[in-house]
């Protein structure tokens, strides 16, 4: 890190349980977010403020007027820009040090193999189960921990999986993939504008926890938050021996 770095990440090396040799971590990193919606702005707004050094950010959606409400990271300037896009302008402006890829087209399972196989930590921001278990094969694949959230009307939810550890249980243990359609997106509901923030700030401090090796994760817990109460729930989860993605 150079003086301007040791200054900006300052606030980081001051806590004991980061100091230097985390921030090292950090700007040493490589983060995959997929969907730069609701829960992809602060996860991405708070990786690059606190010094994630490179960040691969994808959508194949514009920003339109209907997201702003939620969707901190863009502004009313860049509707009609492509999310990623608009994602990597406010990224630079807050801290040009980060290294922003975007990756702007529709991405099948093997890309998203590709890219993840490029990181060490997957933040799944999107918005529908297809792509949910797209990114928790490709995840227990090549053992690469996902950091996975969901939020809709004022209800939200947000857990780790991660299969470097044995008892780490996958997205699929927790809700397998019965061949439903596609629940509720967030394009077509009503979302509460800080639920986003809440949870994606979470998934934010989760990824980052993963990257420094420090604290606890949410490995094995999932925490479910109701903000018109204002209660957080734990819930504890189990491995399914007999998944059909990461059993056997
Ligand atoms: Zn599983």
């Amino acid at each position: 890190m150079n003086d301007n770095q040791l200054l900006r990440y300052s606030r980081h090396i001051l806590l004991p349980q980061i100091g230097y040799e985390g921030q090292e971590k950090l700007v040493n990193s490589h983060a995959l977010i997929v969907g730069a919606g609701g829960l992809g702005s602060p996860v991405a707004l708070y990786l690059a403020a606190g010094g994630v050094g490179k960040l691969t950010i994808c959508d194949f959606d514009n920003v339109d007027l209907t997201n702003l409400q939620r969707q901190i990271i863009h502004t009313t300037a860049s509707v009609g820009i492509n999310k990623a896009v608009s994602a990597q302008q406010a990224i630079y402006e807050i801290n040009p040090d980060v290294e922003v890829n975007t990756i702007c087209g529709k991405s099948s399972e093997e890309a998203f193999e590709a890219l993840a196989a490029e990181a060490d930590v997957v933040i799944d921001c999107s918005d529908n189960f297809a792509t949910r278990y797209v990114l928790n094969r490709v995840c227990v694949k090549l053992s690469k921990p996902l950091v996975s959230g969901a939020a809709i009307n004022f209800e939200g939810q947000v857990t780790v999986f991660d299969m470097r550890s044995e008892e780490s249980p996958c997205y699929h243990c927790l809700f397998p993939d019965l061949g439903a359609e596609e629940g509720l997106r967030c394009a077509e509901s009503g979302v509460f504008a800080p639920l986003v923030g809440i949870i994606g700030t979470t998934q934010a401090a989760e990824a980052m926890k993963l990257l420094m090796g420090m604290g606890t994760s949410l490995q094995g817990r999932l925490l479910l938050l109701d903000v018109q109460a204002m209660e957080w729930r734990s819930i504890k989860l189990a491995r399914d021996l007999a998944c059909k993605v990461c059993g056997g």
